[in-house]
Parts: structure tokens; C-alpha cells; sequence
């Protein structure tokens, strides 16, 4: 149990705030956003921070939005550290875009299969 845990949030910068506000509701602590990360910090002596509750909250979130698998929460004594598996990061710039799928009669475009195969079957009607 500490009074002050440390997230590196590097590799996710464009999340950090969201992460921030739901990790510190979770856990009830007192947040504070750095530059390249945030400090949760209790409330008073009595109430000290668990460590793995700050990991279970980071799962979470990177969970419902899809990135969980992507990314390893390392913890170190007071910090956490939320590592990019694969090179990619949130950073806040753009995302690799969705798989798509594009019309090869005329070129419509789509992100969904089942909207592709519908507007495919158009064309042989
Ligand atoms: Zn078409």
C-alpha cells in the first residue's frame, strides 16, 4: 500500500485524461496530470493507495476501448508504467484506420462487411 502511485502514460497520451478521471474514480484517489504522466495520490494517511487496484482500473479502461491487449502495465515499486506491446502508441495522432472494405464495381466504401456484401448485391440485382 502507498500514499502515492506514479502512471507513466508515454505510450498513451491521447487517453491519459480518460484514464486519469476513471483510474482516480476507481480507486479514490487525488489525481494530478504531469507532462507525460499522472500522480494518484490518497486522501489521508489511513486511506494509502492499492497498487493493484490502480492495475485492475488501467485494464479496465484499456479494455473498453479495445486496447487492452496492445498495451503491458508494468509496476515498479511507486509506478506504473503503460507500455506499448507493438510499437504503436496513443499519442494523439492519427490511428491506423479501421480495416475497410471497398467496392471493386465502383468503388463504394465501407467499414462494415455486412453494409459491403449488401451494397455488393446491388450491383446483381
Ligand atoms: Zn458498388
Amino acid at each position: 500500500m502507498l500514499m502515492m502511485i506514479t502512471v507513466d502514460c508515454r505510450d498513451v497520451e491521447s487517453i491519459k485524461h480518460d484514464l486519469l478521471v476513471y483510474v482516480s474514480d476507481q480507486v479514490g484517489a487525488v489525481p494530478a496530470l504531469k507532462n507525460h504522466e499522472f500522480v494518484l495520490s490518497s486522501f489521508n494517511d489511513d486511506d494509502q493507495i492499492d497498487k493493484m487496484e490502480v492495475i485492475t482500473s488501467i485494464k479496465e479502461f484499456l479494455d473498453s476501448i479495445g486496447e487492452s491487449r496492445n498495451f503491458a502495465i508494468i509496476p515498479r515499486s511507486d509506478l506504473i508504467i503503460i507500455k506499448s506491446l507493438n510499437g504503436s502508441s496513443l499519442d494523439g495522432e492519427q490511428r491506423a484506420p479501421a480495416r475497410m472494405f471497398s467496392c471493386s464495381h465502383c468503388g463504394f466504401v465501407t467499414q462494415y462487411e455486412v453494409e459491403h456484401n449488401n451494397h455488393m448485391k446491388t450491383h446483381y440485382l
